[in-house]
């Protein structure tokens, strides 16, 4: 990337190593630091996706508050265990559009990298909760076959890092990957979707930023954030800085019941992102994969959510509703059904 770079004021973090370990793998600890009763939250040890949460994002917890909108994005509960028709593994068809072990290639001009299965946080109505990282994290040898696919095909001007969450593998691999990317002049665009830029926002460091800009093309940063109390002095912090650096920021959300089903909620968090410097991109309306149907939402609310955004947003911070259909050439937008039937 060229242009003259702010300087880089970054707020004394510590290593984002370190933090990441003392993040929270049992439901113990975390109802403990919440101050939640356990019989009251309906929380399950659940063996197969583990509870997993940064202290900061914990930190931002309502004390006592069982209902609090970000302890329902990451506490297991049994009616994970629930059996919905229509709520599948493979809920946007993901496997199908795997060309080469770790890139997924479903829509023109861009492909999707898993680089690692890790995450900060773990959200419980991910849609890649099913996904065999196993098969599909190229991990050191991210190299042969991937780059291979994006040399040979001339029309692919944007990658993606996804994961999991790409920001969990080291700068040193990282820095790896673009010195590779750069060899191929038709890739244009780096794109980062990453959940750690704002639950651990220690990830963000000088070297970080001086990896991404060794990128030759654009660097494009796409955040995760479902509801405004995700926000503070901390991350908004890292978010400004890498605005300041250049670099593009957008936030892709997910509608959920019981944590952002509110017009209120959604417009507030515009606001919030913008005052981050983050310009809202997606909000998906929830991929129907097994284990989440309880955060899933009638068509006829989400429509009505969303045109109050529409009333009282203006345009440039109201975020695409989209449904993502498997089979289809790109997300759909959705929200332009009725809102009221009849
Ligand atoms: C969502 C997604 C993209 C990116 O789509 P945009 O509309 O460009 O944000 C690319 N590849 C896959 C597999 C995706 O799921
Ligand atoms: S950060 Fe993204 S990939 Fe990881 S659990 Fe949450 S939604 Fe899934």
């Amino acid at each position: 990337m060229s242009f003259t770079p702010v300087s880089l004021q970054l707020p004394a973090y510590r290593d984002w190593k370190v933090v990441a370990s003392e993040s929270f793998h049992t439901l113990q600890e975390l109802l403990n630091f919440c101050e939640i009763d356990p019989t009251e939250s309906g929380a399950v040890v659940h063996e197969g996706f583990k509870l997993r949460v940064t202290r900061y994002y914990a930190s931002l917890i309502e004390k006592g508050n069982a209902a609090d909108p970000l302890l329902l994005q990451v506490l297991p509960t049994n009616r994970e265990f629930l059996t919905v028709p229509g709520y599948q593994r493979d809920a946007v068809g993901d496997q199908l559009s795997v060309r080469v072990p770790g890139l997924i290639h479903k829509y023109h001009g861009r492909v999707l990298l898993t680089l690692t299965g890790a995450c900060a946080v773990n959200c419980r109505y991910c849609f890649r909760r099913h996904f065999p990282y196993s098969e599909n994290v190229p991990g050191l040898r991210i190299t042969d076959p991937i780059m291979r696919y994006l040399a040979e095909n001339e029309d692919i001007s944007e990658v993606i890092l996804s994961g999991g969450d790409p920001l969990m593998v080291s700068d040193q691999k990282l820095i790896k990957l673009i010195g590779s990317l750069n060899q191929i002049p038709h890739i244009r665009t780096l794109r980062i979707h990453s959940r750690v830029l704002s639950v651990l926002p220690e990830r963000v460091t000088a070297e970080l930023i001086e990896g991404l800009k060794q990128f030759d093309g654009n660097v494009v940063m796409v955040t995760h954030i479902n509801h405004p109390n995700e926000i503070s002095r901390h991350n908004r912090q890292a978010f400004q800085m890498l605005s300041g650096q250049g670099f593009a920021l957008f936030n892709q959300s997910v509608l959920l019941k019981g944590v952002n089903d509110c017009a209120e909620t959604l417009i507030a968090l515009s606001h919030e992102l913008f005052e981050s410097r983050i310009i809202p991109y997606y909000l998906h309306r929830l991929d129907k994969v097994e284990g989440a149907a309880h955060f899933d939402l009638p068509a006829v609310e989400s429509c009505r959510i969303y045109r109050q955004m529409r009333e009282r947003l203006p345009g440039y911070l109201l975020p695409a509703m989209v449904d993502e259909i498997e089979g289809q050439l790109s997300k759909i937008p959705a929200g332009n059904e009725p809102a009221e039937p009849g």
